[in-house]
Protein backbone atom coordinates (compact mmCIF):
# COMPACT_ATOMS: atom_id res chain seq x y z
CA UNK A 1 0.00 0.00 0.00
CA UNK A 2 1.74 3.35 -1.06
CA UNK A 3 0.69 6.93 0.19
CA UNK A 4 -1.43 6.29 3.26
CA UNK A 5 -4.48 8.69 3.63
CA UNK A 6 -3.40 11.15 5.76
CA UNK A 7 0.45 11.53 4.49
CA UNK A 8 -0.64 15.18 3.58
CA UNK A 9 1.34 15.37 0.29
CA UNK A 10 -0.82 16.23 -2.47
CA UNK A 11 -0.80 14.01 -5.80
CA UNK A 12 0.11 14.50 -8.85
CA UNK A 13 -0.86 13.17 -11.86
CA UNK A 14 1.68 10.36 -11.84
CA UNK A 15 -0.07 8.31 -9.49
CA UNK A 16 1.33 4.39 -9.91
CA UNK A 17 -1.77 1.70 -10.77
CA UNK A 18 -2.65 0.26 -7.37
CA UNK A 19 -2.61 3.17 -5.10
CA UNK A 20 -5.17 4.04 -2.81
CA UNK A 21 -7.98 5.83 -4.22
CA UNK A 22 -10.87 5.62 -1.34
CA UNK A 23 -10.25 4.51 1.83
CA UNK A 24 -12.67 3.65 5.01
CA UNK A 25 -11.45 3.24 8.48
CA UNK A 26 -13.83 2.24 10.85
CA UNK A 27 -16.71 3.61 9.37
CA UNK A 28 -20.00 3.57 11.84
CA UNK A 29 -23.35 4.55 10.72
CA UNK A 30 -26.14 4.27 13.31
CA UNK A 31 -29.71 5.65 12.14
CA UNK A 32 -32.38 7.41 14.25
CA UNK A 33 -34.09 5.23 16.12
CA UNK A 34 -30.89 3.31 17.24
CA UNK A 35 -30.57 1.38 14.34
CA UNK A 36 -26.74 0.64 13.74
CA UNK A 37 -26.70 -0.05 9.96
CA UNK A 38 -22.62 0.27 9.90
CA UNK A 39 -19.99 -1.23 13.46
CA UNK A 40 -16.93 -0.33 12.23
CA UNK A 41 -16.29 -0.83 8.43
CA UNK A 42 -12.74 -0.26 6.70
CA UNK A 43 -11.55 -1.25 3.04
CA UNK A 44 -9.61 0.15 0.92
CA UNK A 45 -10.06 0.47 -2.80
CA UNK A 46 -7.21 0.96 -5.02
CA UNK A 47 -7.19 3.26 -8.26
CA UNK A 48 -8.09 1.10 -11.12
CA UNK A 49 -10.01 -1.40 -9.57
CA UNK A 50 -13.26 -3.31 -9.03
CA UNK A 51 -14.27 -3.61 -5.64
CA UNK A 52 -17.07 -5.40 -4.78
CA UNK A 53 -18.91 -5.68 -1.57
CA UNK A 54 -21.93 -8.31 -1.56
CA UNK A 55 -24.10 -9.45 1.92
CA UNK A 56 -27.63 -9.87 1.92
CA UNK A 57 -30.35 -6.97 2.37
CA UNK A 58 -30.01 -5.22 5.16
CA UNK A 59 -26.36 -5.63 5.78
CA UNK A 60 -25.44 -1.98 5.26
CA UNK A 61 -23.90 -1.82 1.82
CA UNK A 62 -26.31 0.84 0.45
CA UNK A 63 -25.44 3.15 4.14
CA UNK A 64 -21.63 2.63 2.44
CA UNK A 65 -21.85 3.67 -0.66
CA UNK A 66 -24.05 7.24 0.65
CA UNK A 67 -21.11 7.87 2.88
CA UNK A 68 -18.39 6.90 0.04
CA UNK A 69 -20.70 9.57 -2.04
CA UNK A 70 -20.73 11.85 1.16
CA UNK A 71 -24.33 11.76 0.38
CA UNK A 72 -24.78 10.67 4.17
CA UNK A 73 -22.44 11.72 7.16
CA UNK A 74 -20.78 8.93 9.66
CA UNK A 75 -21.44 8.47 12.95
CA UNK A 76 -17.63 7.17 13.58
CA UNK A 77 -14.64 6.38 11.98
CA UNK A 78 -13.59 8.18 8.39
CA UNK A 79 -13.61 8.02 4.39
CA UNK A 80 -10.84 9.08 2.86
CA UNK A 81 -10.97 10.41 -1.17
CA UNK A 82 -7.70 10.48 -3.09
CA UNK A 83 -6.07 11.67 0.38
CA UNK A 84 -8.88 14.06 1.10
CA UNK A 85 -10.96 13.37 4.36
CA UNK A 86 -14.67 13.78 2.91
CA UNK A 87 -16.66 12.68 5.97
CA UNK A 88 -17.25 15.97 7.14
CA UNK A 89 -17.25 18.27 4.48
CA UNK A 90 -19.93 20.62 4.06
CA UNK A 91 -21.87 20.28 0.69
CA UNK A 92 -20.47 23.64 -0.53
CA UNK A 93 -16.86 21.72 -0.60
CA UNK A 94 -18.01 18.73 -2.41
CA UNK A 95 -18.46 19.93 -5.63
CA UNK A 96 -15.07 18.15 -6.41
CA UNK A 97 -16.46 14.93 -4.94
CA UNK A 98 -19.71 15.26 -6.80
CA UNK A 99 -17.92 15.08 -10.33
CA UNK A 100 -14.76 12.61 -9.50
CA UNK A 101 -17.53 10.16 -7.85
CA UNK A 102 -20.74 9.05 -9.67
CA UNK A 103 -23.21 6.22 -9.27
CA UNK A 104 -25.45 4.44 -11.09
CA UNK A 105 -28.69 2.87 -8.53
CA UNK A 106 -30.88 -0.24 -9.18
CA UNK A 107 -33.76 1.71 -10.27
CA UNK A 108 -33.62 3.73 -13.58
CA UNK A 109 -37.24 4.95 -13.22
CA UNK A 110 -36.47 6.66 -10.06
CA UNK A 111 -33.42 8.47 -10.92
CA UNK A 112 -34.53 9.52 -14.35
CA UNK A 113 -36.97 12.76 -14.97
CA UNK A 114 -39.86 10.87 -16.75
CA UNK A 115 -40.41 14.36 -18.05
CA UNK A 116 -36.67 15.25 -19.39
CA UNK A 117 -35.64 13.80 -22.95
CA UNK A 118 -32.55 11.67 -22.51
CA UNK A 119 -29.95 14.33 -24.03
CA UNK A 120 -30.84 16.83 -21.26
CA UNK A 121 -31.20 13.62 -18.52
CA UNK A 122 -27.55 12.92 -19.89
CA UNK A 123 -26.12 16.00 -20.43
CA UNK A 124 -27.51 17.76 -16.69
CA UNK A 125 -24.69 17.12 -14.92
CA UNK A 126 -22.25 18.83 -17.50
CA UNK A 127 -24.24 22.30 -17.10
CA UNK A 128 -23.96 24.65 -20.16
CA UNK A 129 -20.57 23.33 -21.38
CA UNK A 130 -19.79 23.77 -24.79
CA UNK A 131 -20.22 20.52 -26.93
CA UNK A 132 -22.79 19.33 -24.96
CA UNK A 133 -24.29 17.56 -28.17
CA UNK A 134 -21.37 15.70 -29.07
CA UNK A 135 -20.87 14.70 -25.94
CA UNK A 136 -24.21 13.48 -25.38
CA UNK A 137 -23.79 11.61 -29.29
CA UNK A 138 -20.59 9.91 -27.90
CA UNK A 139 -21.84 8.96 -24.85
CA UNK A 140 -24.84 7.00 -26.45
CA UNK A 141 -22.94 5.42 -28.67
CA UNK A 142 -20.25 4.43 -25.59
CA UNK A 143 -23.44 2.75 -23.58
CA UNK A 144 -24.25 1.22 -26.66
CA UNK A 145 -27.72 3.33 -27.50
CA UNK A 146 -28.81 4.62 -30.76
CA UNK A 147 -28.18 8.36 -32.14
CA UNK A 148 -31.59 9.26 -31.98
CA UNK A 149 -32.91 7.93 -28.09
CA UNK A 150 -31.70 11.33 -27.03
CA UNK A 151 -34.99 12.93 -28.66
CA UNK A 152 -36.89 9.98 -26.48
CA UNK A 153 -38.06 9.98 -23.21
CA UNK A 154 -37.06 7.22 -20.40
CA UNK A 155 -40.57 5.36 -20.38
CA UNK A 156 -39.71 4.52 -23.86
CA UNK A 157 -37.07 2.33 -23.45
CA UNK A 158 -36.79 -1.13 -21.81
CA UNK A 159 -35.59 -1.70 -18.63
CA UNK A 160 -32.10 -2.50 -19.52
CA UNK A 161 -31.95 0.15 -21.79
CA UNK A 162 -32.83 2.40 -19.26
CA UNK A 163 -30.26 1.61 -17.07
CA UNK A 164 -27.78 2.42 -20.35
CA UNK A 165 -29.18 5.99 -19.75
CA UNK A 166 -28.37 5.90 -16.35
CA UNK A 167 -24.89 4.67 -17.37
CA UNK A 168 -24.41 7.30 -19.56
CA UNK A 169 -25.68 9.98 -17.94
CA UNK A 170 -22.94 8.68 -14.38
CA UNK A 171 -20.13 8.67 -17.09
CA UNK A 172 -21.04 12.23 -18.50
CA UNK A 173 -18.73 14.23 -15.91
CA UNK A 174 -15.90 11.57 -16.50
CA UNK A 175 -15.75 10.92 -13.16
CA UNK A 176 -12.99 7.99 -12.14
CA UNK A 177 -14.89 6.11 -9.34
CA UNK A 178 -18.42 4.56 -10.53
CA UNK A 179 -20.28 3.03 -7.64
CA UNK A 180 -23.14 0.70 -8.93
CA UNK A 181 -25.78 0.11 -6.02
CA UNK A 182 -27.69 -3.40 -7.21
CA UNK A 183 -27.46 -1.91 -10.71
CA UNK A 184 -28.37 -5.07 -12.40
CA UNK A 185 -30.49 -6.83 -9.77
CA UNK A 186 -33.84 -5.42 -11.09
CA UNK A 187 -33.17 -7.00 -14.93
CA UNK A 188 -33.30 -10.42 -16.15
CA UNK A 189 -30.58 -12.49 -16.10
CA UNK A 190 -30.09 -12.33 -19.98
CA UNK A 191 -29.84 -8.52 -19.91
CA UNK A 192 -27.95 -8.62 -16.61
CA UNK A 193 -25.47 -10.46 -18.55
CA UNK A 194 -25.27 -7.47 -21.30
CA UNK A 195 -25.04 -4.57 -18.66
CA UNK A 196 -22.43 -6.37 -16.82
CA UNK A 197 -20.16 -6.64 -19.54
CA UNK A 198 -20.87 -3.13 -20.63
CA UNK A 199 -19.76 -2.14 -16.99
CA UNK A 200 -16.77 -4.07 -17.43
CA UNK A 201 -15.71 -2.46 -21.29
CA UNK A 202 -16.35 0.36 -19.92
CA UNK A 203 -14.13 -0.42 -16.49
CA UNK A 204 -11.60 -0.49 -18.78
CA UNK A 205 -12.08 2.06 -22.01
CA UNK A 206 -12.48 4.93 -19.02
CA UNK A 207 -9.93 3.62 -16.33
CA UNK A 208 -12.84 3.78 -14.29
CA UNK A 209 -12.64 2.68 -10.75
CA UNK A 210 -15.79 0.79 -9.69
CA UNK A 211 -17.13 -0.31 -6.65
CA UNK A 212 -19.74 -2.95 -7.63
CA UNK A 213 -22.19 -3.65 -4.63
CA UNK A 214 -25.11 -6.35 -4.76
CA UNK A 215 -26.96 -8.98 -3.15
CA UNK A 216 -26.02 -11.17 -5.71
CA UNK A 217 -22.75 -13.10 -5.59
CA UNK A 218 -22.47 -14.13 -8.88
CA UNK A 219 -22.97 -10.81 -10.45
CA UNK A 220 -19.43 -9.31 -8.16
CA UNK A 221 -17.66 -12.38 -8.99
CA UNK A 222 -18.18 -11.86 -13.07
CA UNK A 223 -16.88 -8.05 -12.48
CA UNK A 224 -14.70 -7.56 -9.44
CA UNK A 225 -11.29 -8.40 -9.04
CA UNK A 226 -11.51 -8.25 -4.67
CA UNK A 227 -14.70 -8.35 -2.51
CA UNK A 228 -15.70 -7.56 0.77
CA UNK A 229 -18.49 -10.04 2.65
CA UNK A 230 -21.26 -7.63 4.76
CA UNK A 231 -23.42 -9.26 7.21
CA UNK A 232 -25.13 -6.73 9.67
CA UNK A 233 -22.88 -3.77 9.55
CA UNK A 234 -19.83 -5.60 9.86
CA UNK A 235 -17.31 -7.32 6.93
CA UNK A 236 -17.02 -10.81 7.80
CA UNK A 237 -14.52 -11.64 5.08
CA UNK A 238 -12.39 -9.43 2.33
CA UNK A 239 -9.64 -10.35 -0.37
CA UNK A 240 -9.39 -11.53 -3.90
CA UNK A 241 -12.64 -12.74 -5.36
CA UNK A 242 -10.82 -15.76 -5.81
CA UNK A 243 -9.66 -16.56 -2.70
CA UNK A 244 -13.06 -15.46 -1.27
CA UNK A 245 -15.01 -17.53 -3.07
CA UNK A 246 -13.20 -20.30 -3.82
CA UNK A 247 -11.77 -20.50 0.09
CA UNK A 248 -13.59 -18.96 2.02
CA UNK A 249 -12.32 -18.66 5.06
CA UNK A 250 -15.97 -17.59 7.26
CA UNK A 251 -18.76 -19.99 8.05
CA UNK A 252 -20.75 -17.03 6.68
CA UNK A 253 -19.41 -16.48 3.87
CA UNK A 254 -19.46 -20.35 3.01
CA UNK A 255 -23.02 -20.62 3.38
CA UNK A 256 -23.77 -17.74 1.19
CA UNK A 257 -21.36 -18.68 -1.91
CA UNK A 258 -23.06 -22.45 -1.63
CA UNK A 259 -26.41 -20.88 -2.00
CA UNK A 260 -25.52 -18.84 -4.58
CA UNK A 261 -25.33 -19.87 -7.94
CA UNK A 262 -22.82 -18.34 -10.68
CA UNK A 263 -24.13 -16.26 -13.28
CA UNK A 264 -23.43 -19.15 -15.87
CA UNK A 265 -25.36 -21.53 -14.38
CA UNK A 266 -28.25 -19.64 -13.99
CA UNK A 267 -27.60 -18.55 -18.15
CA UNK A 268 -27.16 -21.95 -19.00
CA UNK A 269 -30.33 -23.43 -17.17
CA UNK A 270 -32.09 -21.09 -19.53
CA UNK A 271 -30.91 -22.23 -22.50
P1 LIG B 1 -28.43 -2.98 2.19
O1 LIG B 1 -28.12 -1.96 1.14
O2 LIG B 1 -27.32 -3.95 2.44
O3 LIG B 1 -29.71 -3.69 1.93
P2 LIG B 1 -28.88 -0.69 3.94
O4 LIG B 1 -27.56 0.02 4.08
O5 LIG B 1 -29.87 -0.11 3.03
O6 LIG B 1 -28.61 -2.23 3.61
O7 LIG B 1 -29.54 -0.80 5.38
C1 LIG B 1 -28.83 -1.26 6.53
C2 LIG B 1 -29.73 -1.18 7.75
O8 LIG B 1 -30.00 0.19 8.05
C3 LIG B 1 -31.10 -1.84 7.57
O9 LIG B 1 -31.49 -2.37 8.80
C4 LIG B 1 -32.00 -0.68 7.19
O10 LIG B 1 -33.32 -0.93 7.57
C5 LIG B 1 -31.38 0.46 8.00
N1 LIG B 1 -31.56 1.78 7.38
C6 LIG B 1 -31.14 2.15 6.13
N2 LIG B 1 -31.40 3.45 5.90
C7 LIG B 1 -32.00 3.93 7.02
C8 LIG B 1 -32.53 5.20 7.42
N3 LIG B 1 -32.46 6.27 6.59
N4 LIG B 1 -33.07 5.31 8.66
C9 LIG B 1 -33.12 4.25 9.50
N5 LIG B 1 -32.66 3.03 9.19
C10 LIG B 1 -32.10 2.86 7.97
MG1 LIG C 1 -29.02 -1.59 -0.74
Amino acid sequence: MTGGPNDGEARTGTATDGDVLVSVRDLERTYRGGVEALRGVSFDVRRGSRFGIVGESGSGKSTVVRLLAALDRPTGGSVTFDGTRIDHLRDRDLGFLRKRLQIVFQDPMGSLDPRMRVRDIISEPLGRARGRDERVAELLDAVGLPGDAGRKYPHQFSGGQRQRISIARALAPRPEVLIADEAVSALDVLVRKQILDLLDRLAGEFSLTMVFVSHDLGVVRRVCDEVAVMRRGEIVEQGPVADVYDAPRSEYTRSLVAAAPTLETVLSEKE
